[in-house]
């Protein structure tokens, strides 16, 4: 066993931070408040090879492996402080990008790839409804086949990128009454017939992420954009994308939680009172450790699933939901710690530490709630099966 990253994976990881801090960092207090999504800051990554980190460089991606890109989206995170760009980042690469990339015909790539890539156009994912969050399998959204195209109707929800993205890979039912077994998934363009943005969603964190309900009402999709096999979006999409998002997409919380240590430290050799600075109190210090040691941690479990998505492209389900589990409540807890240990200044935005916190409320909750992934492990623990 290897813990070291090389030399130029270091460099890669340094170049991120070095581009979130220069381009990204310094309007994001206002961004936030003004919840808007910044379109020429999306160029800017896509020309700099971010939005393409783990896509093969003849799809226009920059071809990096799992862990390159955890290191590249950690990198960003910890200089850009912008959760919101990150997740927006993580919807269109990881969650369209990726399925397209490894489930795609070959067409498929070449028409949807390099655009993402170049940030010429976004991405995203619609699995949730208004009615199906957690139970994803009893979604409505149906897809039926006729001649040579499939007819969508129903209604996505809490879709990131849903108001700006250009094509979503989308999951409907083709099969009803077969549940995971009857769900095939679609890559649906933003202007073909039937689409269309329903309301913009308003959130209390990832403000500079865009959220919308989607609606297909007779959504004419060609034939040749059925993603995979017909039934099998549901079982090959989801695992396909499970270990992708255990990893890449949870990878820019640990620069955040990076970001938000750092600060607390500045905070407490800085601040005095009592005479001296806070740091010289034991409650102090003990709180920095406990946020060290949840930053670590979290680093631990999160690359070790990147390395087995390297090594087999299939990592264990119970070290993904440990790992989303781990690294959600420990950005919470220490955005938590971080906004009490700065005192009042840490109520206030101008400090950074609040908005960590609103954002890190979503680690919970997105991409299958921390309920569910605490049962997948119990169940594997007492050989329930899932
Ligand atoms: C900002 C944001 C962005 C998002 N982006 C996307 C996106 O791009 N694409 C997409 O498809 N979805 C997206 N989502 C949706 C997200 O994945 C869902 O919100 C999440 O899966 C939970 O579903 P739900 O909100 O319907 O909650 P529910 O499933 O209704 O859950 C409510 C509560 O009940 C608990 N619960 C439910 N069932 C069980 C059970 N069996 N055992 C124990 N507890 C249970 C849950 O853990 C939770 O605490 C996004 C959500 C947000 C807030």
């Amino acid at each position: 066993m290897d813990f070291a990253f090389t030399k130029e994976q270091m460099e890669l990881h340094e170049g991120a931070k070095t581009f979130g801090r220069r381009e990204v960092f310094d309007s994001v207090l206002e961004r936030d408040a003004a919840a808007s999504w910044n379109p020429t800051l999306w160029k800017k990554m896509g020309e700099a090879g971010l939005l393409g980190a783990p896509i093969p460089t003849a799809y226009g991606g920059t071809g990096l492996s799992a862990v390159e890109t955890c290191l590249v989206k950690e990198g960003f995170a910890e200089g850009a402080q912008d959760a919101g760009l990150a997740l927006a980042w993580g919807a269109s690469t990881i969650l369209c990008a990726v399925p397209i990339w490894k489930l795609g015909t070959e067409e498929q790539k070449q028409k949807y790839l390099p655009g993402m890539c170049s940030g010429e156009q976004v991405g995203g994912f619609c699995l949730s409804e208004p009615g199906s969050g957690s139970d994803a399998a009893s979604m409505k959204t149906r897809a039926e086949k006729k001649g040579d195209k499939w007819i969508l109707n129903g209604t996505k929800m809490w879709i990131t990128n849903g108001p700006i993205g250009d094509h979503f890979v989308v999951t409907a039912v083709t099969t009803p009454g077969a549940k995971a077994m009857g769900i095939s998934t679609f890559i649906v363009e933003s202007g073909f017939p039937g689409f269309s943005v329903g309301q913009k969603i308003e959130k209390m964190g990832m403000k500079t992420s865009t959220t919308s309900e989607l609606i297909f009402e007779d959504c004419e999709v060609p034939a040749e954009n059925l993603l995979g096999q017909e039934n099998f979006g549901f079982i090959g999409t989801a695992k396909l994308i499970l270990g992708w998002e255990r990893s890449c997409l949870l990878a820019p919380g640990l620069g955040g939680m990076k970001a938000t240590l750092d600060r607390t430290v500045r905070y407490a050799q800085e601040r005095e009172q009592f005479g001296r600075p806070i740091g010289a109190f034991q409650a102090v210090r003990h709180t920095i450790a406990n946020m060290k040691m949840r930053y670590e941690l979290s680093r631990q479990v999160i690359y070790r699933v990147a390395w087995a998505l390297d090594l087999d492209g299939d990592p264990p389900l119970v070290d993904a939901a440990v790992a989303k589990v781990v690294t959600s409540e420990a950005g919470q807890a220490n955005a938590k710690d971080a906004i009490q240990m700065h005192g009042g200044n840490g109520y206030t935005p101008e400090y950074h530490v609040e908005r960590s916190l609103r954002d890190a409320m979503l680690g919970s909750i997105g991409a299958g709630t921390n309920e569910i992934q605490r049962s997948i492990i119990a169940r594997s623990m007492l050989n329930l099966g899932f």
